[in-house]
């Protein structure tokens, strides 16, 4: 016998649970790549992914999973021999810096920890301090998705517009573009990357690398920029087939168009911000109150810096694991697993574990996940603060 059985929930933070629209949008047969109802679909994607990211500026859309975002986004202002300033909140941020490394590009990190946001005042001073203006970008993920610490990237832009400096400020949105708040043009930012598994709803496979014109300039600038990655061609299609350098997704561009139908034409971007606002606001209750007895606890503790896709959360090794262990065989959920948290007493990150809370998500699905882990935390006898399952109730029905 096994409480497993019915419909398994995956509550990692991405990729993230799709909704049965947007697969059977894709469950079709091959399309024509050359003339059609694909390629005009393909020019409809570009202003509604320009209005999730609140830009008037340009999109270029790849075949690639985020970490093809970050090399895109490199490749097109940035040339080997050039530094790059990363402040990094969590594990993200060195993954960024380490692709920059392999590029060529000089990186001077600040750590910020795992548990912190970025303090704008500090990017200040460096780039302040950089007066031969060698630092061409800063690097900064919106959301680390290993430790769910959300930076202000306002905040980081305004300071940085204040000293002066010309660096670019880039920003990685893998994690909550469509989860988060993000205003590209209004908060200043030059470049912004993002996948299209997490927020948007979509299987792994598409990157978008959305930028201005200052970072056009950068581009133009620049003495060569590889065939693939050149952003110019693929903003800027004359024939469908430069959109993608090649053969187009095809059917993530169904599948992606009728996500964007969803959040875009039906929902209504402001919205979705608020309905994520609202789950993790639930999220956080249930853990607040959890967290109040026992080894549990909150990885970040200040809620105006957590992201409202993920939670990232601490329970010391092995817990971690056997409960992520027990909701997914007896249970039927399966969370995300600690993510870049390695110690030397605890190697492998097993006394943490994440709940993703991104995209095709509402009460009852979000409610159902956190019963399982009430459940998994009794049948663990792990010691836990009482009323968890109760505020989060109460948040959703105040968020209502
Ligand atoms: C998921 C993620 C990435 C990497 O994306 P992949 O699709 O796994 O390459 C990078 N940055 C952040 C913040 C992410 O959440």
């Amino acid at each position: 016998m096994s409480l497993a059985n019915g419909r398994h929930t995956l509550a990692i933070p991405g990729p993230s649970v799709m909704p049965d629209r947007v697969l059977q949008a894709m469950h079709r047969p091959a399309p024509n790549i050359y003339t059609g109802a694909l390629v005009e679909l393909a020019a409809t994607l570009v202003p509604d992914l320009k209005t999730v990211a609140q830009t008037r500026h340009d999109v270029a859309m790849y075949i690639g999973n985020g970490h093809a975002a970050w090399e895109a986004a490199l490749a097109n202002v940035l040339a080997p021999g050039d530094e790059v300033l990363v402040p990094a909140t969590g594990n993200f941020s060195h993954g960024w810096a380490g692709m920059a490394e392999r590029m060529g590009i000089g990186t001077r990190l600040i750590d910020f920890g795992k548990r912190q946001a970025l303090d704008p005042a500090r990017v200040a001073e460096a780039l302040d301090a950089d007066k031969e203006r060698r630092i061409k970008a800063v690097l900064c993920v919106q959301t680390d998705t290993a430790t769910s610490v959300k930076s202000d990237v306002a905040a980081l832009s305004a300071a940085m517009k204040a000293t002066g400096h010309p660096a670019l400020l880039m920003v990685d949105c893998i994690a909550c573009l469509g989860c988060d708040e993000m205003r590209m043009d209004d908060w200043g930012v030059d470049v912004m990357v993002a996948g299209c598994q997490k927020g948007l709803m979509t299987p792994p496979g598409m990157a978008f690398v959305f930028f201005n014109p200052r970072a056009a300039e950068r581009r133009a600038a620049m003495a060569q920029v590889s065939s693939y990655w050149d952003w110019v061609p693929r903003a800027n299609p004359e024939q469908f087939y430069q959109y993608w350098c090649g053969t187009a997704p095809t059917h993530h561009l169904y599948g992606l168009r009728e996500a964007l139908d969803m959040i875009v034409h039906e929902e209504g971007i402001e919205a979705v911000w608020a309905r994520h606002q609202a789950l993790a606001g639930a999220v956080w209750a249930a853990f607040e109150a959890w967290e109040k007895d026992g080894p549990l606890e909150l990885n970040v503790r200040d809620r105006a810096i957590r992201s409202t896709a993920v939670t990232s959360l601490r329970i010391g090794a092995p817990t971690g694991t056997e409960l992520r262990t027990w909701l997914t065989e007896a249970a039927g959920v399966t969370l995300g697993i600690g993510l870049g948290m390695a110690t030397e007493e605890d190697p492998k990150s097993d006394g943490f574990f994440r709940v993703g809370h991104m995209g095709h998500l509402n009460t009852h699905m979000l409610m159902g996940t956190l019963g399982a882990i009430q459940a998994g935390l009794d049948a663990l006898g792990i010691a836990h603060g009482a009323g968890g399952l109760e505020a989060a109730a109460k948040a959703c029905a105040a968020g209502s």
